[in-house]
């Protein structure tokens, strides 16, 4: 197994608060890696660098073995880094199938040329369908996305991640605001995808976490606590204290 994620030592302060405290981590390949601590812990603060929207003071991190540390987002991202938001980004006018098809059309647009255009837009629009194929939003291809629920939105925006083909997904909060029904189509999409694409996910919903992760790490006031498999964290005396409190919360 190889480290398609290594974070070395990452350092954020915020004036005087320390968002991110020498936090040292790793995600492999075939690996989904949850990351779960209260709120405020710095869970979106440490994937905010982890995308280049924020500068770390200190420390390192490299996807696929190089450094990315000083790279600008798209940079980021046209090394295979994808992410999803907390807070949904998606073009509200177009339709589910168009967003997918735009997402696809920037993965591929650096070399778009008008005398193949109609060739080029069909494929593109054939990776929109495949993407589409066999998810919940297949049916609602042809919808504007101001009319999806919140849940068909999270959806979408696994599905926009996806069409620029990431070698690493970032999930911030995937199953935030889901219902039980809507939480379990996440979780099995999740899990498919897990099955070629390595993740960092950033979860509360305990559930989902013990579900889908390979290894789980603990996130308090900035600093990692432990980590280790679902059975090591569950039974870990120091989660429980630190951060679940609520001692049946983990069984
Ligand atoms: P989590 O995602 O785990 O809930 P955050 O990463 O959002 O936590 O926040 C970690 C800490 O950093 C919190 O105390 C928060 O108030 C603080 N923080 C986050 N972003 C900023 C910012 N841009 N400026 C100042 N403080 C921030
Ligand atoms: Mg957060």
């Amino acid at each position: 197994m190889s480290a398609i994620l290594e974070i070395d030592g990452l350092v954020k302060r915020f004036g005087g608060l320390l968002a991110t405290d020498n936090v040292s981590l790793t995600v492999n390949t075939g690996e989904i890696h949850a990351l779960i601590g209260p709120n405020g812990a710095g869970k979106s603060t440490l994937i905010n660098q982890l995308c280049g929207e924020l500068t770390p003071d200190e420390g390192r991190i490299r996807l696929n073995g190089r450094d990315v540390t000083g790279m600008t987002v798209p940079d980021r991202v046209a090394m295979g880094l994808g992410r999803t938001f907390q807070i949904t980004n998606l073009l509200d006018d177009s339709t589910v199938r168009e967003n997918i098809a735009m997402a696809v059309l920037a993965l591929e647009g650096h070399n778009f040329r008008i005398w193949d255009n109609i060739l080029r837009r069909r494929s593109i629009w054939n990776q929109a369908d495949a993407l589409l194929t066999g998810t919940p939003l297949e049916s609602r291809a042809h919808v504007q996305v101001s009319g999806l629920s919140h849940g068909e939105r999270k959806q979408l925006e696994l599905l926009v991640a996806l069409a620029r083909k990431p070698r690493l997904l970032l999930l911030d909060e995937p199953m935030a605001g889901l219902g039980h029904v809507e939480s379990q189509e996440m979780i099995t999409r999740l899990q498919e995808i897990g099955q070629t694409t390595p993740m960092l996910l950033v979860e509360h919903d305990m559930d989902a976490v013990f579900a889908l992760a390979t290894r789980i790490s603990v996130l308090v006031y900035g600093r990692i606590i432990a980590s280790g498999t679902v059975d090591h964290i569950r039974t870990n005396p120091e989660v429980r204290e630190a951060y679940l409190g609520a001692e049946d919360e983990l069984c």
